[in-house]
């Protein structure tokens, strides 16, 4: 079982995560966490070139493709494995973001986006993908940290983020569960165990 977090920067995904991947250990599960870039030394490199490497001119293009080699290389040598052994696998991002970021708020073709990304994934995608939904200006004010390249893109780009996610919940609604971030924590969470419990399947 293959879950995954996404939304805006600021969403809670970090929060929710960590108190899902908590209760699936409580039941008794293997769970393997990651993070999308990330999570491998060659993700992680990639991932510090891509959001702290302010000196770097990253054009859209390479940057879409730095993604997807990060994610590449994820399912290679982590979330594979971790399937084929039968754990629970829960990433922070996934391909979507990808999608979201670079296609519909970065102006690159959606359909191309997600056809490299059926490509470098093999086809491995989350069964179930949270998306942590709120206004854009609830999000940022809730970001306390220096941001990261990708957080200072401005109040537009965060709009079309939000508008390019729920477009592609819209377009995929038996694989993106939109949950009203702007709420509790705790509410948050609860909403996110009611729709896994849907597909989780008992002592697996
Ligand atoms: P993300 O991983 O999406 O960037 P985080 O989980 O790191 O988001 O949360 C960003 C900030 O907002 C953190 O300081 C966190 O404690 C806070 N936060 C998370 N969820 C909520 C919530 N439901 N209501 C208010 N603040 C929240």
């Amino acid at each position: 079982m293959f879950f995954s977090f996404d939304g805006i920067d600021g969403s809670g995904k970090s929060t929710q995560l960590q108190l899902f991947c908590d209760w699936l250990r409580q039941q008794g599960k293997t769970v393997v966490q990651c993070r999308d870039p990330g999570s491998t030394p060659l993700g992680e490199a990639i991932r510090d070139i891509l959001l702290q490497r302010h000196d770097l001119a990253i054009d859209r293009t390479s940057e879409m493709l730095l993604y997807m080699s990060a994610r590449a290389q994820l399912v290679k040598q982590i979330i594979q494995p971790a399937l084929a052994t039968g754990s629970v696998v829960v990433s922070d991002r996934y391909l979507l973001a990808n999608v979201v970021y670079q296609g519909h708020a970065g102006g690159l073709d959606v359909a191309t986006l997600w056809q490299i990304g059926q490509f470098i994934t093999q086809g491995v995608e989350p069964d179930l993908t949270f998306l942590l939904d709120l206004p854009p200006s609830a999000a940022h004010g809730r970001i306390q940290r220096e941001l990261d390249r990708m957080e200072k893109q401005g109040d537009d780009f965060r709009q079309r983020l939000r508008t390019g996610f729920l477009a592609e919940a819209k377009r995929r609604p038996d694989r993106i569960v939109v949950v009203d971030a702007n709420r509790p924590i705790d509410q948050v969470q609860a909403d996110i165990r009611t729709a896994a419990e849907r597909i989780l399947i008992p002592d697996s």
